[in-house]
Order: structure tokens, then C-alpha cells, then sequence
């Protein structure tokens, strides 16, 4: 296998807080490998909008979201892998197992309004994963905040020093353009003008004199901010960058296509290619010439009559080639991988071979799961795909009685999904699904109807809140489940779960056992 095919790869997602202008930048980027070409294609995927009850949108938003969740296109020499991410904040668990098949992440920030809460707890997500971060301050056209202010509440509330690559001129109706502090050259607005990049006026090495006079007084406070803001941030470090401890800003405007360029240059030429990945049993190097890759997503199809699903494969190490014999660490079974799909131009295409860092998309019927490793017959299993304890509890029951076998298998099968987690009380009482966001127990009750003709009823379980239990010494956890039989559940992993009403119950409970962890978050194994 070639190593310039890993070199050249860069795989990213952008993340946002809803409206910051994440689809609209999307869309900007795609426009640069002619991978779309009439501007307007990827709005109609929008789901941060819709009223829950609007069932045709979720149905819409699940059926677009196969074909326009992963994009692939060239730019320069590389090899662009884009990963989308639900809008809506109720399926942010989708988008914090996304963020684990990336390298880098793309952050776009509304400059009216700054950091917002879903972008911080977003980032914890990279920052705990070490994903270098390129910042976009979004919407300059706009009258927006202080760039210093933004640049202070970046560092104060995500923890990261952000070095600024370009500083705005002006804002607003008085937006001129952008200068690039290293490059000494300025990138000249012009409103309402979306050409693509190449063409747009650049300036170089301006003296004070000149730039007064073209752009004014914006010229001389941008000026005066870049010294200010120079002096007092540390110069850009790359290693840095790559621990996620620094980040490249970039302001723009990503409606008016301005500053995107940038974006995918500094992808290019800042973010690593694909770099080595662990295992629980050892580290794998994407350039090992055997195939490796992680199911970090599974998305159910529209087709309701084959009710196959699409299942999300980050390709690791090596070379995938369509028909590949591919063994899968969890059930040990081994199947061909003939129907494989690829992403791209937003189409649907058969993919005959992929490196990694690029994304493949296997229709199954269950044959692979959420966190699944598939290799060419090592047993390895990728780390680090995470769940989430959940924030809200459901008792689910089917309303005839009849159905409940079909209703455990369909709650089987969307809990592999990460559709919602699912728990077994260990003591009698009904099945209790654990959600992050509302919306997506609707999604759920919907989808048991329709595809699996279940029909169920749902009410607010008396949890609020869980923790994955674990202990080093195997007779103490059997121990506290043995105390506590009444309080367990067991999860679709089959791993032991207390459910709580108050906060004060687990207090207690990790008073008493102290040898007992109480887990937030669990990892696939
Ligand atoms: P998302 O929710 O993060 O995907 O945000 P969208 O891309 O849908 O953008 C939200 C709103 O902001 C839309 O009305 C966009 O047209 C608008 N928007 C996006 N980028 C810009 C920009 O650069 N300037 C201005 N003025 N509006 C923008």
C-alpha cells in the first residue's frame, strides 16, 4: 500500500451550535471540489428545526442523513473525508461517536453571539479525545462582538490558546476583509460576491499609510488589535495544535463564501493524516498492510422493505477492496463484503476500494453493531467508541401483549443502533430506555410502529439517572449487585447499570462501597 494514500487523507466534522452556520459552510466547502454545484443542495437536511411531532421530518432527516452524512471529494493533492453531525442537540450521542472517526474537527462560531453551550460541551468531547480543532468565527458581514472579546471567551471557556491566523477589518456593513498575519497580505471583501476562492482581490504587505487610505478607520483598529493580539498570544505550535491545546482561528463569512478557502488550506496543511489508533490489544498503524476499521455509526435505512441498515465503517489500517473477506471481533463470524457504499458526491455509489481515514458504508441485517471491529481475521477491538450515561428514563411496554417478543428484538436491534440505550431491570419490572434528548424517544416509539409494528406505550420511568458499574475485584461488583438487585439493570452490552432517582442515592451507595466505580460514561469493549 502506497503511504502517500494515508499522507494525503484528512477526515474531519464540523461542529457547531445550531445556527452558528454549520450547514451553510458545509455546503461552501463541497462547492470547492465541484462536488455540488448548485449552491442549496445541502440545506434541505436540516434538523435542528423541526417541531418534534413533524414525523415527515425525522423520516426525511434519517433518509437524507445516509446519503449526506459522510462526503468525500479531492482539493488540492488530498483526499477530503467529511463527516456531517446531527443538528439537533437530542442526538448529540450520534455526534459524540462521530467525532470519533475523525482526525480533525472543524468549530464554527456565530460572532454575534460566541461560544454557546453546545459548542463547549462539543469540544470537551475533542478535548478529551486530543483532536486538533481549526476555529471558523462565522457571520463578519454581520455586526458581531469585539474579535478580542471573542478570542478571550474562546481561551476562558474552552480551554484552548487560540492563535489567531486572520483578523477581521471592519464588521458589518463595514466588513472590508480579512488580514493574514503571516502572510503580511489582505483578502478584500466584496458583499454578495460567493465566487469560488481563487479570484478574490488579495493585497500584499500593505503599509499603515495605505491601508488607511483604502479601508479607514476599520484598517487602523485592526491594525492596532493584530500588535495587541500578537504580542500577547504565544506563536502558532504545531505539536500544539495537534494535542488540541492550541487552535488556528479563521473569521469569515460563510454565506458570502469568504474565508472558507482558508478553512480547507489550513485543514490541509495544519491537520494530521490518519495516525494510529488503539486497540485492547494493541496499537494499529494506518499503515499496516492489513485491513483494520470501527463501526462508529449504524443508520437504519429508508427501504422498510428490506429494513437493512447502513452500518459506518472508519477504515483504520490497510487496503480495502470490495469482496474482501472481513472477520468481525465480536461474533467471530466472518462474511464478504460484495455491497459496500461509498458517499461520494452525496450519491450513493459502490466504493471498490478505500485507504485510511476514508469511511465505507456495509447494508446489513444485524450482522454488525455499533463499536464493532472488523478485521482480515485478527481479533482486535478498537477503543474509545463512548456512551453516554443517559439523562432521561422510559418504562416502554407494547400495548398488546402479544407483540412483546417482537418488541424486545426491535429495541435489541435500535439499541446495537445507539438509537437508545436499553435496560434490563434485573428484577422483574419493564424494559427502561435511557435517553440523552427527548427527541429521540419519539424517534424510537415512531420507528417501533413502522418498522417493526409494534405499537408501544411509554412512560417517565422513576430514574433519573444512571452509572455503569465496575469494580477490580469481580466478588465485590457481585457483591453490590447482590445488595443492590432491586436498584440493577443490565444494558444491551449486558453491562450492570444502577438506576437512580436523586443524585443523593449514588452518593450514598459510593459511600458505603468505595471500591465500586460508578461510571459516566462507558466505553465499547
Ligand atoms: P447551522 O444550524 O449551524 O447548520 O446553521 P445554518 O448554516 O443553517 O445557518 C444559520 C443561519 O445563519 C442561516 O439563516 C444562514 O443563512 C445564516 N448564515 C450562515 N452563514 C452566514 C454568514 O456568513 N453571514 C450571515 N449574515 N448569515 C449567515
Amino acid at each position: 500500500m502506497s503511504l502517500s494514500e494515508v499522507q494525503r487523507r484528512r477526515t474531519f466534522a464540523v461542529i457547531s451550535h445550531p445556527d452558528a452556520g454549520k450547514t451553510t459552510l458545509t455546503e461552501k466547502l463541497l462547492l470547492f471540489s465541484g462536488a455540488i454545484h448548485i449552491a442549496g443542495t445541502v440545506k434541505g437536511r436540516k434538523s435542528n428545526r423541526y417541531a418534534t411531532s413533524d414525523w415527515m421530518e425525522i423520516e426525511k432527516q434519517r433518509g437524507i442523513s445516509v446519503a449526506s452524512s459522510v462526503m468525500q471529494f479531492e482539493y488540492r493533492d488530498a483526499v477530503i473525508n467529511l463527516l456531517d453531525t446531527p443538528g439537533h442537540q437530542d442526538f448529540s450521542e450520534d455526534t459524540y461517536r462521530v467525532l470519533t472517526a475523525v482526525d480533525a474537527a472543524v468549530m464554527v462560531i456565530d460572532g454575534a453571539n460566541g461560544v454557546e453551550e453546545q459548542t463547549l460541551k462539543l469540544l470537551e468531547v475533542c478535548r478529551s479525545r486530543k483532536t486538533p480543532i481549526v476555529t471558523f468565527i462565522n457571520k463578519l458581514d454581520r455586526e458581531v462582538r469585539e474579535p478580542l472579546d471573542l478570542i478571550d471567551e474562546i481561551e476562558q471557556h474552552l480551554g484552548v490558546s487560540a492563535i489567531p491566523f486572520t483578523w477581521p477589518i471592519g464588521m458589518g456593513k463595514d466588513f472590508q476583509g480579512v488580514y493574514d498575519i503571516q502572510a503580511d497580505q489582505v483578502r478584500v471583501f466584496r458583499p454578495g460576491d460567493s465566487t469560488l476562492g481563487g479570484d478574490v482581490q488579495t493585497l500584499q504587505g500593505l503599509g499603515d499609510d495605505e491601508g488607511i487610505a483604502r479601508f479607514g478607520e476599520p484598517w487602523r483598529k485592526a491594525k492596532e488589535e493584530v500588535d495587541l493580539i500578537t504580542g500577547a498570544t504565544p506563536a502558532f505550535d504545531r505539536a500544539a495544535f495537534l494535542e488540541g491545546n492550541q487552535s488556528p482561528v479563521l473569521f469569515g463569512s460563510a454565506i458570502n463564501n469568504f474565508g472558507v478557502k482558508e478553512i480547507l488550506d489550513a485543514l490541509i496543511d495544519l491537520a494530521p493524516p490518519p495516525s494510529g489508533r488503539m486497540t485492547a490489544q494493541r496499537e494499529v498503524s494506518p499503515e499496516e498492510p492489513k485491513f483494520t476499521g470501527m463501526v462508529f455509526k449504524v443508520q437504519a435505512n429508508m427501504d422498510l422493505a428490506h429494513r437493512d441498515r447502513v452500518a459506518f465503517i472508519r477504515v483504520c489500517s490497510g487496503h480495502f477492496e470490495r469482496g474482501m473477506a472481513l472477520r468481525v471481533t465480536r461474533s467471530g463470524k466472518t462474511f464478504r463484503a460484495n455491497n459496500v457504499v461509498t458517499f461520494l458526491s452525496q450519491r450513493r455509489e459502490t466504493v471498490e476500494d478505500a485507504y485510511p481515514g476514508d469511511i465505507i458504508g456495509i447494508p446489513n441485517h444485524g450482522t454488525l453493531s455499533l463499536g464493532d471491529t472488523l478485521s482480515e481475521g485478527e481479533p482486535l477491538q478498537f477503543l474509545g467508541l463512548p456512551f453516554f450515561a443517559p439523562e432521561i428514563f422510559q418504562t416502554v411496554e407494547a400495548k398488546d401483549p402479544m407483540r412483546a417478543k417482537q418488541l424486545g428484538e426491535a429495541l435489541k436491534q435500535l439499541g446495537d443502533e445507539g438509537a437508545i440505550q436499553v435496560f434490563k431491570p434485573m428484577v422483574g419490572g419493564m424494559t427502561v430506555l435511557g435517553a440523552v434528548g427527548a427527541l429521540q424517544f419519539e424517534v424510537v416509539s415512531h420507528r417501533l410502529s413502522n418498522e417493526y409494528k409494534v405499537d408501544v406505550r411509554m412512560a417517565p420511568a422513576r430514574f433519573r439517572l444512571s452509572r455503569w458499574i465496575t469494580a477490580e475485584d469481580p466478588s465485590r461488583l457481585k457483591k453490590f449487585v447482590d445488595f443492590y438487585t432491586d436498584r440493577l439493570a443490565l444494558d444491551a452490552s449486558d453491562a450492570p447499570t444502577f438506576l437512580a432517582g436523586h443524585v443523593a442515592e449514588i452518593n450514598a451507595a459510593k459511600e458505603s462501597w468505595p471500591d465500586i466505580t460508578f461510571n459516566e460514561l462507558r466505553e465499547h469493549s
